[in-house]
């Protein structure tokens, strides 16, 4: 018996079929009228078939329409001379059209549905599925599984076990706003969808799993930036009596696996890098090694120089710069420009120096004199030709506006080498992050990671001080992923909750059942979690992580294809015993068409 499941796709036939007589099934991409002779591409998720309708089946070629659902059987033959198109897989041959069944007629679509296509964002997002009918959404979508299932059967190969965790839990401490469901059950109580697994996957190390993982929904209800999503995926590892080492050898063993799905060829092994040193070189705890533009201590020129700005800066936070190479050539325009790129980290702006063949130049030559000006370049090492560029104030502020600024100049003057991918990891994180407002500490990762062992006796005496057994994987300044080893020792739990300020009474209210499983046999574990959408995006060679979404939602958190969230009935809320305390609903943009 022949079954669906034997059928050939569109895109896979080729010369080795010639003469075979196949039935394909798909939709008609374009026709084609040559008077006596029809030509129709049809597509299906593979790629694209020329039909070739003749005789008495012109008639039924002429029928046809864009987006028609049609099956379709005939004999794979050559294609005539001359007509061979190099650019399709299948564009030597073509299907004589035997008998044709319409199995569905399509109205004109809003778009017209071609990797190049005019349609703004909005309009494929309302039409998701006919903007997922495009070979290049098709191919993010593919390589999106291709990449799942690598991973899978990397990590089931070593003996991990995918396990699920609740959607509907408790509130975690991952640190974002949560999203809440509210119980009809339990009037008054809410569930919160998980910001990650984190509790229940320590929890299956303490059942004996041992090594855990899962592709994960993740939630967080987040002011959404440009390239975040409400809900998004992530792979969720966990695994007992391991140390960083192992997570490390983990990762480049699995990378070396799912890379080359998008033709990155990593190298065995990953240097490695302390956070402090992240951020004093390349002012980001993620950097983008694969260019220069390191950021220079300058702090040291500046007591006495006579420019008050630096003097006072230098006293009370930091100075530090970088140098463009070649860079004397900008123009007072583009220098001006750069401190709109450092405004938002709170700099007040970017001071220029200047080496020429003339001399030296800066608008801080009055007050540093020639000299001065001289000294801050040599210390910078800038050579004729170059620009310095200058930042100063709180060291959080210099480092980021130059972490900043150094990937603004890269991308600008195309220093990042083509083709050339860096990856490396991230380690020594701080375990705590002062907040000023709240005046108080707060975990960096999450409250169950490590401290480093050499830095434990710090924990009460110099919080701030204390790092942590924390690691990100970077890939050309994205990061890919995070964990940590975790705090399997009571004790050391208490004295880490001790130093975020949270009680006894907090902790057991919060994440006691936790703390509770903690003192029936904790092994040693940790883990980490990638990043699948940002992943498969990088793989893919897209910008945005929503190409690489089937169903992913606007930057103000809207489905425009289903109209969520929206504003439910009456009855609903009754049942929930809910009051919306505002007299309206949610006003989503778009409005769920397409027969939401
Ligand atoms: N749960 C952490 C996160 O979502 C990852 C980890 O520590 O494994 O960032």
């Amino acid at each position: 018996m022949t079954t669906a499941w034997s059928r050939p796709w569109c895109g896979e036939l080729s010369r080795a079929d010639l003469g075979r007589h196949v039935e394909v099934v798909g939709w008609v991409r374009r026709r084609r009228d040559l008077g006596g002779l029809i030509f129709a591409d049809m597509r299906d998720r593979s790629g694209i078939l020329q039909l070739v309708f003749e005789d008495d089946l012109v008639a039924r070629g002429e029928e046809l329409s864009s987006e028609d659902v049609i099956r379709v059987s005939g004999v794979v033959r050559e294609r005539a001379e001359g007509q061979a198109n190099p650019d399709l897989a299948t564009g030597e041959i073509e299907l004589r059209v035997e008998q044709i069944e319409l199995l569905a007629e399509a109205e004109t679509p809003p778009f017209v549905v071609e990797d190049r296509t005019t349609a703004s964002e909005e309009l494929r997002l309302t039409y998701r599925y006919l903007d997922l009918r495009r070979p290049e959404m098709m191919s993010s979508l593919v390589l999106r599984h291709r990449t799942t299932s690598e991973i899978r059967t990397f990590l089931d190969e070593l003996g991990f076990l995918e396990v699920e965790t609740p959607i509907l839990t408790r509130s975690t401490p991952e640190g974002a706003r949560d999203f809440l469901v509210p119980s009809r059950v339990h009037r008054g109580a809410l569930y919160a969808l998980p910001q990650s697994p984190q509790l229940f996957k320590q929890l299956l190390q303490v059942a004996g799993v041992g090594r855990y993982f899962q592709v994960a929904r993740c939630f967080r209800d987040e002011d959404l930036r440009a390239d975040r999503q409400p809900e998004f995926t992530q792979v969720d590892i966990e695994a007992s009596f391991i140390t960083e080492e192992d997570i490390f050898d983990l990762i480049e063993r699995c990378f070396a696996r799912v890379l080359p799905l998008g033709g990155i060829h990593p190298p065995e092994r990953y240097p490695r890098m302390s956070y402090q040193e992240a951020m004093e070189r390349f002012g980001s705890d993620r950097p983008d090694t694969r260019f220069g533009l390191e950021l220079v201590e300058l702090g040291w020129c500046c007591p006495g120089c006579g420019f008050r700005l630096l003097e006072e800066a230098e006293a009370s936070g930091r100075v530090k710069g970088i140098v463009l190479p070649g860079g004397a050539t900008l123009s007072r325009k583009q220098l001006d420009g750069l401190a709109e790129v450092v405004k938002p980290f709170g700099a007040a702006g970017v001071l220029w120096f200047k080496r020429t063949a003339d001399g030296v130049a800066s608008p801080a030559k009055k007050a540093l004199g020639e000299q001065g000006v001289a000294r801050f370049l040599e210390a910078a090492a800038a050579s004729e030709g170059d620009l310095l560029l200058v930042v100063c104030g709180p060291q959080r502020v210099v480092l980021g506006a130059l972490g900043a600024l150094r990937l603004s100049l890269a991308r600008e003057q195309h220093l990042i080498p083509e083709g050339r991918h860096d990856l490396l990891w991230v380690t020594e994180f701080p375990l705590l992050e002062w907040n000023e407002d709240d005046g108080r500490f707060y975990a960096m990762h999450h409250p169950f990671t490590a401290p480093l062992v050499e830095d434990l006796d710090r924990l009460e005496s110099d919080p701030g001080s204390v790092c942590a057994r924390a690691y990100d994987v970077v890939l050309d300044g994205v990061e890919l992923g995070g964990g940590s080893i975790r705090i399997s020792d009571p004790e050391l739990q208490r004295r880490m909750l001790g130093a975020l300020g949270i009680d006894e009474a907090q902790a057991r209210e919060r994440f006691g059942f936790l703390l509770e499983a903690f003192r029936y046999g904790v092994p040693p574990h940790g883990g980490l979690a990638l990043g699948l959408d940002r992943l498969v995006a990088i793989l893919a060679g897209r910008d945005s992580i929503r190409d690489v979404m089937a169903f992913p939602k606007t930057t103000s958190a809207s489905c425009l294809l289903t109209g969520a969230p929206s504003v439910v009935d009456q009855s609903q809320l009754d049942e929930l015993g809910l009051a919306l305390k505002a007299g309206r609903g949610p006003q989503p943009e778009g409005s769920g068409t397409a027969g939401g």
